[in-house]
This record gives C-alpha cells, sequence and structure tokens, in this order.
C-alpha cells in the first residue's frame, strides 16, 4: 500500500505529522513517502505542484494531505499559488467526488455555536463535486484596462458551467452513499437565477430515477445556508457543485464544533483518493503546535477505509478518537471549561496511546 504523503505549508506539516505517527501505531505494511506540494514546493522548484510530486501522487495509492496556503503568496500569478496545487491533483487525477462528514461527536457538543439539541445525533454527508464549476470554467480573467495594467482593470470574470457526465457520476456517487445511509438525498442548486444550476437540477432528477429506495429533494443554496443552521438534522446526503459545496461543508464544520474536526475524502473512478481535513493551512496559528490534527487523522482513517480497504484499522482510529474526546482532552479550538487542553503533538499521543491500549487489550 503506497501512500503519497503532501504536507504542504502551514499547519499541513504538524498535522500530518500527527496523522503519520498514528498510521504508524497500526503495523500495517504502508510504503509512505513524502514530497513538497504549495507554498514550500514553489519555494524549492518554482512550482506548487511540481512534477515529481504529481507523479508520486500518480503512483500512489493513496494521497494524505495536509493543506496549502500562505498570505505571502497573495501576489504571485495565480498559476503559482500554493492553492494551484490541490486544484491540479485533483483535477490531473480525476478527483470529483469530495465527502465530507459532518457528524457532531457528542463530547463536543458544547463546543457548537448552535444549541445543543439542534446538533446532538447530527451526522451529515456532504458530497461535493469537484472538478468542475466555476473553479474550473473558461474563459476566465480580467479585463485589461486602457492603460494596459490589470490594477486598473474595470471588470473581472469566472465562467461557471457544468457537464452533463459530470453532474450524472455525482448524482450516481450521492444516490448510492443514501442506499448506505437514510436513503434520502437533498440537491442544493441555485435553479431560480442559473442555467447552468437549472441542468443540475434537471440532470439529477433524471439520475433520480434509477434510484426509486432514495428519497431527492431539491434546495436552493441560500435557503440551504440557512436550513444548516435552523434544523441541521434535517438534511442526510447534501449534493451539489463545487462552490456551493465549498462554503456549504465549512458552515457545516462550525455545527460538528471546529473545522480542525472535519475530515474529507476526493475519489476517483478507481477509488483513489486524496484525503486532507476541510480546512486551509492556518497561517495564523501555524507554528505554534497548537492546530487540532483530528481532522487529519480522521481523514487518514477515511483513507484507509475507502482506498487501502482496511475498514477495522479505520474503526480502530476512530474509536480511539472517541476515547480520547470522551477523556476530556481537547486542542484549543475545542477547548471548554473541565477539560484538559493539550498541543497537536499531544493530542497525536493521545491518539496513539488510546489504539495501542486496544492493540493491547485485542
Ligand atoms: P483556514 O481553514 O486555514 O483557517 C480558518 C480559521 O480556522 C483560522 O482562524 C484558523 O486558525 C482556524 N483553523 C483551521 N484549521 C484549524 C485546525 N486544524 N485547528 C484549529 N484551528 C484551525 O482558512 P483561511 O484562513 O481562509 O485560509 C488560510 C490559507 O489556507 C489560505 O492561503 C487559503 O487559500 C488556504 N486554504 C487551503 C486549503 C487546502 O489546502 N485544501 C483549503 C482552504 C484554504
Amino acid at each position: 500500500m503506497k501512500i503519497a504523503v503532501l504536507p504542504g505549508d502551514g499547519i499541513g506539516t504538524e498535522i500530518v505529522a500527527e496523522a503519520v505517527k498514528v498510521l504508524n501505531v497500526l503495523e500495517l505494511p504502508f510504503e509512505m513517502e513524502t514530497a513538497l506540494v504549495g507554498g514550500a514546493a514553489y519555494e524549492a522548484h518554482g512550482h506548487p505542484l511540481p512534477d515529481s510530486t504529481l507523479n508520486l501522487a500518480r503512483a500512489a495509492d493513496a494521497i494524505l494531505f495536509g493543506a496549502v496556503g500562505d498570505w505571502k503568496y497573495d501576489t504571485l500569478d495565480r498559476p503559482l499559488r500554493p492553492e494551484q496545487a490541490i486544484l491540479g491533483l485533483r483535477k490531473n487525477l480525476g478527483l470529483f467526488a469530495n465527502f465530507r462528514p459532518a457528524i457532531c461527536y457528542e463530547e463536543l457538543v458544547g463546543a457548537s455555536s448552535l444549541k445543543p439539541e439542534l446538533i446532538s445525533g447530527l451526522d451529515i454527508l456532504i458530497i461535493r463535486e469537484l472538478t468542475g464549476d466555476i473553479y474550473f470554467g473558461q474563459p476566465r480573467g480580467r479585463r485589461i484596462a486602457t492603460d494596459g495594467h490589470f490594477p486598473g482593470a474595470e471588470e473581472a470574470f469566472d465562467t461557471m458551467r457544468y457537464s452533463r457526465p459530470e453532474i450524472e457520476r455525482i448524482a450516481h456517487v450521492a444516490f448510492q452513499a443514501a442506499q448506505k445511509r437514510s436513503k434520502r438525498v437533498t440537491s442544493v442548486d441555485k435553479a431560480n437565477v442559473l442555467e447552468t444550476f437549472q441542468f443540475w437540477k434537471d440532470v439529477v432528477t433524471e439520475v433520480s430515477k434509477q434510484y426509486p429506495d432514495v428519497a431527492l429533494d431539491h434546495m436552493y443554496v441560500d435557503n440551504a445556508a440557512m436550513q444548516l443552521v435552523k434544523e441541521p438534522k434535517r438534511f442526510d446526503v447534501v449534493v451539489t457543485g463545487n462552490m456551493f459545496g465549498d462554503i456549504l461543508s465549512d458552515e457545516a464544520s462550525m455545527l460538528t464544533g471546529s473545522i480542525g474536526m472535519l475530515p474529507s475524502a476526493s475519489l476517483n473512478s478507481q477509488n483513489q483518493g486524496l484525503y486532507e481535513p476541510s480546512h486551509g493551512s492556518a497561517p495564523d496559528i501555524a507554528g505554534k503546535n497548537i492546530a487540532n490534527p483530528l481532522a487529519t487523522i480522521l481523514s487518514a482513517a477515511m483513507m484507509l477505509r475507502f482506498s487501502l480497504n482496511q475498514p477495522q484499522a479505520a474503526d480502530r482510529i476512530e474509536s480511539a478518537v472517541k476515547a480520547v474526546l470522551a477523556s476530556g482532552v481537547r486542542t484549543t479550538d475545542i477547548w471548554s471549561q473541565g477539560t484538559t487542553k493539550v498541543s497537536t503533538r499531544e493530542m497525536g499521543d493521545a491518539v496513539v496511546a488510546a489504539i495501542t491500549k486496544t492493540i493491547t487489550k485485542g
């Protein structure tokens, strides 16, 4: 089992180190190879996604990814910005289906900004299309001002587009995921205003006919954003486009207490996957040993389940995380009165200790 480890920038290196520590304690036959990506790769090789990193990712069964980006790269030409690395990996590997489970652990009910009764028992799966939409549309650009310079430009544009096959395949993923859960899918669109999303709605409706056991409803994205905080438990599987999914999944993460708790998996049609926390490189807390590594550790568990066919090892990690939270151990972002505040590394150590305990017992 070959894992490409791409820590990236900011807290990426800190949180991935903890996930690797957790994977190592499982004593499975992994081969892990690390490479630079994002700003770190730009500094070393002049490009955020060098060929060597892309080739390593292509050859791997799975990719464990941290995060990329830093404000200091904001003035670079767009193709050289760190964030292009993650877009490049998604596009080159065909990682079109992004799974973002938002699960509220009972122990963290108090860490959410919503009332406990609204989020206790919450278990939503947001499925975001990842390789289409406005993030990959053409044409894009800024109209050059009369003086020939971008800074004086009068207009900028990005084109939103989806093709039928792109919508069909993500719809199939959503309906099949729902069949393994409570058989409900909410498709989120903006069909009242955007042609692209009227088309999305039509195609999702057509695909739904192949899944008569799954109930489909449609919701406009503005309403979905509101319902997520008003009555989040009304949702089960949510399927949506790239941009709406980006925004809604960050919103859903706060229901669970912290963005530091939300893992994600991005899969292609061969089940090769990239696994990363839903958050970014958090430059504001980078290097302070205070970031929450649990989203990355839980992403490693998803990697074991989805791409490496090791469901028991995945269960072991997830149970260890639950046990650690139940013992009152918390990083700063999820800390509350009466619990024990720990660093990034101490949180990783606590998960390792909990796994070791189950291995010893078992
Ligand atoms: P962010 O997710 O990095 O941070 C948002 C807030 O959440 C910050 O206050 C941060 O401190 C906090 N936070 C994030 N992860 C945390 C964790 N594990 N533990 C505790 N707190 C955590 O988003 P941002 O600040 O908008 O972006 C920072 C950089 O990350 C930008 O350059 C952005 O482009 C990039 N980014 C990268 C990815 C990716 O690599 N996939 C995703 C989103 C943003």
